[in-house]
């Protein structure tokens, strides 16, 4: 409960302020609003309601620094900022963690296991951007006629953000400004801004100038002013579909730039000649870790016919065990759903789900016993006799809800398996190296993992084919993202 645990010293004083410039300033509308527990329903904070004019601010503020004392900064320089930001972070791990988990109810626990991941791509992207380099090209021009490429940083970057994980999401979209000599503008969601404004002040302290790193507390409208003001350079979102069709279509009138890491209903396929136990364990953790409020989420379970039964039961067994409580509980391995609206939206496919004739192995229900009684607890939930075309196996749940898919061979389960509009991520269980293969080659998603679910590493790219967005976080590609090519001529004749 929030009275037993010690609250960081960062959650005690008045509103927070929104960060534009090197200033902690109220939002011109003068409101704010408060942002909730999940556990418990209590007020943890008070944030900025920020709005177009805030956004506005922001932009001039990034612009400046952009302009100014930032882009004479060395590319050791900036590194040097990345490392104090990634020795910050680490020392002030048990508070961040903390805090993430107070606002959007991730278990402590894994909270803290979030912060190691931050810390460890924060120096990789410090070590990154000391490795960006254009290229010398051959043209066919006399000899004289030399060519090459320029990278250059592409200016202001808007990036939008969801609450799944705010600080996660936070250093991953302004670690690789810093690396590449951006600035931004931060627009984190209304349900997960604390850890993002923590961020952006450790940023200050780390050494990034006044305006490299600006944040605006508020709802969608902030998000939407900042995806059509025409000083923002680019747009790095995350978060779902609709939101990213509305952020292209917003971005149009200014053509900027975009990238976007959007939802998934990623295909999990489990073969009968797979290390079963390995399998079961991954499978149950593929959707029940975060409350299943995961992106890439394994969401959609197929399992090879001969085994599906006893499979399906093992992997229900194993939500019926997990410890369902209050996040900041070290013991709690399943938390609550962010908020009441998302968790309306989780209980209302629990019903679609029983309407559309799917059979309930396990959870099912919302759980109000006890201690959980305030909060926006689900059970982990496995839905068995799901079809295809059910809503429920085609539409992102972002809660702890497996359906389960029984198949019979490699061919009939791969082409199931792209039968979605999205392509985030997909899993394959298997000993057979041939079968893996043939499955990593026809999956249409940015990601596979092959004998376990949700590895993530900063060198390794991540991102989505068809509607699960464009662009790759992770990797150089996505330093690439952050970077103009420059063509230069030059006649030495
Ligand atoms: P969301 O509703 O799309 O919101 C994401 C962000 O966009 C929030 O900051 C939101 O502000 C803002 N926003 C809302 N309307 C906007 C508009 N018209 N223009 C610009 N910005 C706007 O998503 P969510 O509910 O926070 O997060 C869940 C979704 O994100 C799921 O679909 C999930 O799959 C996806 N997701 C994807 C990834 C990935 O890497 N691919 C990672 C995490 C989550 P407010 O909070 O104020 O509404
Ligand atoms: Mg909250």
């Amino acid at each position: 409960m929030t009275s037993s645990v010690k609250l960081p010293a960062y959650l005690s004083g008045g509103p927070k302020k929104l960060l534009i410039g090197a200033e902690w300033l109220e939002a011109l509308s003068g409101e704010t609003f408060p942002t909730l527990n999940p556990s418990t329903g209590e007020t943890v904070g008070h944030l900025a309601l920020g709005d177009a004019r805030d956004i506005d601010r922001a932009v001039k503020a990034a612009r400046a620094a952009f302009e100014g004392p930032w882009s004479r900064f060395k590319p050791s320089e900036r590194q040097r900022v990345l490392l104090r930001l990634a020795d910050l972070v680490e020392q002030q791990t048990q508070d961040l963690a903390l805090i993430d988990t107070l606002e959007m109810g991730r278990p402590i626990s894994d909270s803290v296991r979030v912060v190691a991941i931050v810390v460890r791509g924060l120096r990789y992207f410090a070590g990154a951007g000391l490795c960006i380099h254009g290229k010398t090209l051959l043209n066919s021009y006399p000899m004289e006629e030399q060519s090459y490429t320029l990278k250059e940083p592409v200016g202001v970057v808007g990036a939008i953000i969801p609450w799944n994980g705010p600080l996660f999401s936070a250093a991953w979209k302004i670690a690789p400004a810093l690396a590449t000599g951006c600035t931004v503008v931060l627009k984190p969601a209304e349900d997960g801004s604390l850890t993002p404004l923590r961020f952006a002040e450790l940023c200050l302290e780390a050494g990034a100038p006044p305006g490299v790193v600006n944040v605006v507390t508020g709802f969608g409208a902030a998000g939407a002013a900042l995806s059509e003001h025409p000083g923002v350079d680019k747009i790095s979102f995350t978060g779902s579909c609709e939101t990213g069709q509305k952020i292209i279509r917003a971005s149009a009138g200014s053509v900027k730039k975009v990238t976007m890491e959007l939802g998934g209903k990623s295909p999990n396929i489990v073969f009968a000649d797979a290390d079963l136990d390995a399998a079961v364990a991954g499978s149950a953790n593929a959707v029940f870790s975060n409350c299943g409020q995961v992106c890439s989420a394994g969401t959609r379970l197929f399992v090879e016919r001969g085994v599906y039964d006893e499979f399906i039961e093992r992997v229900a067994d194993v939500g019926r065990r997990l410890r369902v409580g209050i996040s900041t509980d070290p013991a709690t391995q399943l938390g609550p759903i962010v908020s009441q609206r998302q968790l309306e939206r989780v209980t209302s496919y629990l019903r679609l789900g029983v309407e559309e004739g799917a059979r309930v192995v396990s959870g099912g229900t919302r759980l109000t016993e006890g201690a959980l009684a305030k909060g926006n607890f689900v059970a982990p939930t496995v839905f068995s006799n799901v079809q295809d075309t059910m809503r429920i196996a085609q539409e992102e749940i972002f809660g702890p809800v497996i359906c389960a898919l029984p198949f019979e061979g490699v061919d009939e389960v791969i082409a199931r398996a792209n039968d979605t509009r999205f392509g985030l991520a997909a899993g394959v269980w298997t000993r057979d190296i041939t079968k893996a293969h043939r499955a990593i080659k026809r999956i249409r998603a940015g990601s596979v993992w092959v004998n376990q679910y949700q590895v993530m590493d900063p060198n390794v790219p991540f991102g989505g084919y068809k509607m699960s967005g464009y662009g790759r976080e992770g990797g150089m590609e996505h330093l690439e993202s952050y970077l103009n090519t420059k063509g230069v001529w030059i006649r030495t004749e």
